[in-house]
């Protein structure tokens, strides 16, 4: 037997479950394949900076497999309906009896594979496919009555008890290195149009040993003060693995084997101190969010979670959100995370809630603008973790706050960049004032003058107020 192992969002050999299974089961060879899907890729809004990520990863894996002697193919679907037909070609090119991949959960994806393992099984090929994604199946793990959750503590409670039932999730190996094939790997294009970067690459070294060598270092030297860093934007607090695992390059179970020290834990939580516990819970928040997309497939679809918040007015301002778009709100906080994101493809995770607050509530624009403009900066851009924090954010989605969270931007700078290191280093026009005003420039007139920074687009207290008015007149509609 001949497995064709299709890669999609699982770019690396370890711990990677079809490859894993492919090559156990092989007595006749593994082959690997990639497409590249521009159309796809245009169609879910995929940032320029994370297509030539995935270009630079797959170099890597292609020498990785290629140490191994399983080529990799890389063809090329111009469009999404062009895929199936492109996989089952390269199937029968390449002398292979089986195609094997690991799921993706979203609508899209999983409409597409469902067509793929139609097609291939009607010309007589074998199928197979694995939850790899992440640690437990999204289905997996449920509530009393069998139902999805919708809220985190309690998912997070029972996911710890099905991976202990499990009897813990182990990391596999890569596979051992096999006899040469008579096929040879293609190369992997350097770009692909329509997608330029702009973002250095520098910032980003592409593989899953740069991904392993960064867990590693996060987990020796950062994770145990990860509780009281992670707020501070300031600071190298977080790990800054999300890229590696939208990529694939890094599995979400090598975390929480590095969290324990290297060991593959029974329980997920047994021993860890705050820091690493903490951390190992925004593992299980990316899983929820996978959890939420499965169970209420509607928020693929640009819908709310809450169905209630689907009567909020939502405002289209394009002169607004294109001042936000630019990190040119006037509000400090808010401009230096979107000026992050702009250069770096990355934003930390307190500041997207802090500026996809600001512009739900504030500004008042419908969420999936912001989710969009996200998707198509974000080198880590991932549906279901970018839609979750969205609709969390706008309060449409999975907070379990009675029905309304607000930030205030200044506060929050205050908070969390309270010497304003952060903000000096995103707005240079701010740097001549002193510590914590640079989170409130105008109250500060004379040293603002100076200064070619906006003044706020809009009043933080009354929008505040439009918001709850609105919020509370949806609710009053459902
Ligand atoms: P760490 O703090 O080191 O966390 C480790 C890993 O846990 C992350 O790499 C990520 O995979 C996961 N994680 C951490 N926080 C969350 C969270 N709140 N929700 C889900 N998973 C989490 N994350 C993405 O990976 N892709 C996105 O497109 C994305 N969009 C977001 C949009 C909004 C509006 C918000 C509020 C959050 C979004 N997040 C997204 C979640 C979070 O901000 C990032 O995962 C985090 O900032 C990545 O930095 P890190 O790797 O240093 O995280």
């Amino acid at each position: 037997m001949r497995p064709l192992v299709w890669f999609r969002s699982d770019l690396r050999t370890h711990d990677n479950t079809a490859l894993a299974r492919s090559a156990e089961a092989a007595d006749d060879g593994t082959v690997a394949l990639y497409v590249v899907s521009p159309g796809d890729w245009k169609r879910h809004d995929v940032a320029a900076c994370r297509v030539e990520f995935i270009l630079r990863t797959l170099k890597v894996l292609s020498e990785s497999l290629g140490d191994k002697n399983v080529p990799l193919l890389v063809r090329t679907a111009p469009t999404p309906g062009d895929v199936p037909r492109t996989v089952l070609d390269a199937c029968r090119e390449a002398g292979c009896d089986r195609v094997a991949f690991n799921r993706e959960y979203e609508v899209d994806e999983a409409a597409r594979d469902d067509e793929t393992v139609r097609l291939t099984r009607e010309a007589g090929i074998g199928v197979r496919s694995y939850d790899d994604q992440v640690c437990l199946p999204p289905d997996s793990v449920k509530t009393g009555e069998g139902k999805f959750y919708s809220v985190f503590t309690p998912y997070r409670k029972a996911w710890v008890t099905e991976w202990t039932a499990q009897g813990g999730v182990p990391v596999l190996p890569a596979p051992s290195r096999q006899k040469a094939l008579r096929l040879r790997p293609d190369p992997v294009p350097e770009e692909v149009e329509g997608f330029r970067s702009r973002v250095p690459s520098e910032l980003w070294p592409a593989g899953e040993r740069a991904a392993l060598e960064k867990l590693d270092t996060f987990a020796r030297e950062r994770l145990q003060d990860y509780k009281a860093d992670r707020d501070v934007p300031s600071k190298p607090g977080t790990s800054g693995l999300s890229p590696y695992l939208a990529v694939g390059a890094l599995s979400p179970r090598q975390c929480v084997q590095a969290a324990h020290g290297g060991y593959d834990p029974t329980d997920p939580f047994e021993g860890l101190g705050p820091g690493a516990a903490t951390w190992v819970s925004e593992i299980v928040w990316r899983e929820f969010y996978t959890h939420v997309l499965v169970g209420f497939p509607r928020v693929c679809k640009g819908r709310a979670f809450q169905a209630a918040s689907e009567a909020v007015e939502w405002s289209y301002d394009e002169a607004a959100f294109r001042a936000w778009c630019e990190g040119r709100t006037g509000v400090p906080i808010v401009d230096a995370a979107m000026r992050q994101l702009l250069a770096t493809g990355w934003m930390h995770n307190r500041l997207r809630m802090v500026t996809a607050m600001f512009l739900t509530k504030n500004l008042l624009v419908d969420w999936r603008w912001g989710e969009t403009f996200f998707m198509e900066h974000l080198i880590d851009g991932s549906f279901a973790s970018n839609n979750g924090g969205w609709q969390w954010s706008a309060s449409t989605g999975t907070d379990a706050a009675p029905y309304f969270r607000i930030f205030n931007p200044v506060s929050q700078g205050r908070k969390f960049d309270p010497d304003g290191t952060f903000v000096k280093e995103w707005v240079p026009e701010l740097r001549h004032l002193d510590g914590p005003d640079v989170h409130e420039p105008w109250a500060h007139a004379s040293l603002f003058e100076e200064s070619d920074y906006p003044s706020p687009i809009v009043d933080l207290g009354a929008s505040r107020l439009r918001a709850i008015a609105a919020f509370e007149k949806a609710k009053s509609k459902a």
